[in-house]
């Protein structure tokens, strides 16, 4: 694919750098004015490079250098000045303000190509750079076996929200589902259909939570969510869904480990689930949040399984938990 190169100018030129150009596999789109450099490089198809093209380093050249430096992140834009300025200041007040290069007119075109081309290089190599974290970041927040978020991912988001709730106010509830004698489709049915399992009770978070809850595999055969601005009867509302909707369907259909002779039979499995919530206005720690939702699904698992528990209000008022 052609490098995308914007040519904003703010003057009329006396040589045109777009016929310089010409020679060379990018494609070149041109902007008058501040307003249309800006507009262009927001666009749906932003510019790999500018080449900002002005009579002068001036102030109105700088201010358009830092915005349009601004309007590109977190891309790395290269922006390359070209002005018939020749005093050290002014090219130095280029740099400092984001220019990534600077050419003096009166310019040679095979000297334009050639900076084009090496800022270019540098540009795609941190292109690829940016793809790359983000596709590690992504991998670093996902459990393989399920492709839901890991552990790490939803301790970092609870932290987060819990930050934001004590800032802005705002409900904040955790839930935590552990799939009950889990063991046994293991010993049942081999680790095998286990995994397929996990996979499709995940499969139930997915299609029965909002986008804006963070769902989790918080640990081997137990899942977390975290629900933002969700109070304790809406917390409860949703783990009773879930505690239904996993109960109600076969998870998978396997053949017995004992009996494969009888073929795949349906395999149905029931969770546990602990519900804690931190009421709007309270101050309430991670570990305390997760330590009372998962009190309150061991009181479920005790109850007799296939069951719901709401962890006790941990609603502090502000003071007190800063007394505590
Ligand atoms: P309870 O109702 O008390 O929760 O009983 P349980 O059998 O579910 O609980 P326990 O903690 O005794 O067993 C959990 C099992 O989950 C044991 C472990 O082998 C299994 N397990 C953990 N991670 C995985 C996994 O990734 N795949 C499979 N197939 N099984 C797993
Ligand atoms: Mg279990
Ligand atoms: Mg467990």
């Amino acid at each position: 694919m052609s490098s995308r190169i914007l040519l904003a100018q703010l003057s009329s030129p006396a040589d045109d750098l777009a016929s310089m150009l010409s020679g060379s596999s990018c494609e070149v789109k041109r902007a008058t004015g501040a307003a249309g450099a800006l507009r262009q490089a927001f666009s749906d198809a932003p510019p790999d490079l500018v080449l900002l093209d002005v009579a002068r380093a001036d102030a109105e050249a700088i201010e358009l250098l830092r915005a349009l430096k601004a309007r590109t992140l977190p891309r790395f834009v290269p922006v390359l000045v070209v002005s018939r300025d020749e005093e050290v200041a002014q090219r130095v007040a280029a740099l400092r303000a984001g220019a990534d290069d600077f050419l003096s007119r009166p310019v040679h075109a095979l000297e334009v190509v050639a900076r084009v081309a090496a800022m270019l290089r540098i540009q795609a190599s941190q292109d690829r750079l940016h793809q790359a974290t983000t596709a590690l970041a992504a991998l670093s927040a996902t459990d393989p076996l399920t492709g839901l978020h890991n552990r790490r991912h939803l301790q970092e988001r609870l932290a987060q929200e819990l930050s934001r709730a004590r800032r802005y106010g705002g409900p904040l509830s955790l839930l935590l589902v552990d799939l009950d004698h889990f063991k046994r489709v293991n010993d049942g049915y081999g680790h095998q259909a286990g995994d397929a399992a996990l996979r499709a009770v995940a499969g139930i978070l997915r299609t029965t939570l909002r986008t804006l809850d963070v769902c989790a595999r918080f640990g081997g055969e137990e899942f977390a969510v975290l629900m933002p601005a969700t109070d304790w009867s809406g917390a409860l509302t949703v783990a009773e869904r879930l505690r239904r909707r996993i109960a109600a369907a076969p998870l998978l259909t396997a053949p017995a480990l004992r009996e494969p002779s009888a073929g795949p039979v349906e395999v149905r499995m029931t969770a546990s689930l602990g519900a804690a919530f931190m009421a709007s206005g309270a101050q309430v720690g991670a570990d305390e949040l997760v330590r009372a939702a998962d009190a309150a699904l061991y009181r479920a698992k005790q109850q007799g399984r296939d069951a719901t528990c709401l962890a006790p209000a941990l609603a502090r008022p502000a003071a007190a938990a800063s007394a505590a």
